[in-house]
């Protein structure tokens, strides 16, 4: 018998959700040895520069955790890091005081930006980047054009970064608006669209739906793909219990007008059966209550416990292991690894 070609998982995601996901997936295909090809299509919207550097927030957060060197209880930034370069940037009046870049990942950022430099697209940086490590999945940045997400606030407060607005003022001035500067003109990143439309599935694991996975499409192209991929695709609700399970992705939802709920972002993406994203989406045990609306809007559901751990239970799973499992079991992939 030959062997059976490898699994090809496409995932879209933004930060820490996006990258434990991806950890607890990659590590239960290998324990259970099935080959398998993956592929993150990262956000890109959260990039800027500071000091002189190009920082990819996501992206970073990707890499690091997938090469196993990420702060393990911050969920981004380097393990045994120290802060001492931003200091001295600080000392000199540069640098925003409330963004503190660690020494290690400065490194990062000032390779990134030497490779940007040399006239390298970003897809081919972080291709550079990662390629130090053994990530186990291909990191593809949603475009190699800049796409930044600018939020308006209210009268008299102007506009800022999204990272301003996300860690200085933690998203506690109401945002009016969320703008994707440059995304019209951005194209999707080598590989993106292909590795959607040649996926066996496409996961969206649990991410900001505004500001992560909202972002990723916008870009021209990436909903069209999702749209028409013969490949199922299956979302992780970001929601537990009507509030976010970390940060404050209830500030973007209600400045889209969305409610806060499992339910509610389950039909903001929609059913693809009509014109929407989603075949199937996981909720919360707390959510259950969510499965018959989701599945009357054409959108196959199931509650299970959606906070991801790394522990082991009594069955050896983790509960990261059984989201993964429960999402590829909505599209008979789940077999493949018992
Ligand atoms: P970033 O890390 O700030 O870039 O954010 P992401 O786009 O990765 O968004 C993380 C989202 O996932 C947030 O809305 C969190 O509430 C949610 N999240 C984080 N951890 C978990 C988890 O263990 N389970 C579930 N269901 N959602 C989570
Ligand atoms: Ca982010």
């Amino acid at each position: 018998m030959s062997p059976r070609p490898p699994l090809r998982i496409t995932l879209l995601a933004g930060g820490v959700g996006g990258a434990r996901f991806t950890r607890g997936l990659r590590d239960l295909l290998a324990r259970r040895g099935v080959p398998a090809e993956l592929t993150v299509v990262v956000n890109t919207g959260d990039d800027m520069w500071l000091d002189g550097l190009r920082v990819c927030p996501d992206l970073d957060t990707v890499m690091y955790t997938l090469a196993g060197v990420v702060h393990p209880e911050q969920g981004w930034g380097r393990e045994g890091e120290t802060t001492r370069v931003s200091a001295e940037l600080h000392a000199y009046g540069l640098g925003w005081p409330w963004f503190t870049l660690g020494d290690l990942d400065i490194a990062t950022h000032v390779a990134r930006t030497e490779l940007l430099r040399r006239g390298l697209p970003l897809s081919e940086v972080t291709a550079r980047l990662s390629g130090r490590w053994d990530l186990g999945a291909r990191l593809l940045p949603m475009s190699d054009q800049s796409v930044e997400t600018h939020v308006e606030l209210a009268d008299g407060f102007g506009v800022v970064h999204f990272e301003e607005w996300w860690v200085r003022l933690r998203a506690a001035t109401p945002a009016r608006r969320f703008v994707q500067v440059g995304v019209e003109e951005a194209v999707a990143a080598p590989g993106v669209l292909d590795a959607i439309a040649g996926a066996d599935v496409v996961l969206l694991p649990p991410s900001n739906p505004v500001v992560s996975i909202g972002t990723v499409l916008g870009v021209p192209g990436i909903r069209d793909a999702l749209r028409a991929t013969a490949a199922p695709v299956v979302g992780v609700a970001p929601i537990v219990g009507d509030a976010p399970v970390r940060g404050m992705a209830d500030a973007c939802l209600t400045t889209i007008g969305v409610e806060t709920t499992a339910l509610a972002v389950g039909e903001h993406y929609g059913a693809r059966s009509r014109g929407g994203l989603l075949d199937g989406w996981l909720v919360d045990d707390t959510d259950a209550d969510a499965v018959p609306a989701l599945a009357e809007a054409g959108i196959e559901a199931r509650a299970l416990p959606l906070l991801m751990g790394d522990d082991a239970g009594p069955d050896g799973l983790t509960a990261t292991d059984a989201i993964v499992l429960a999402a590829l079991d909505l599209v008979g992939l789940g077999s493949r690894l018992r």
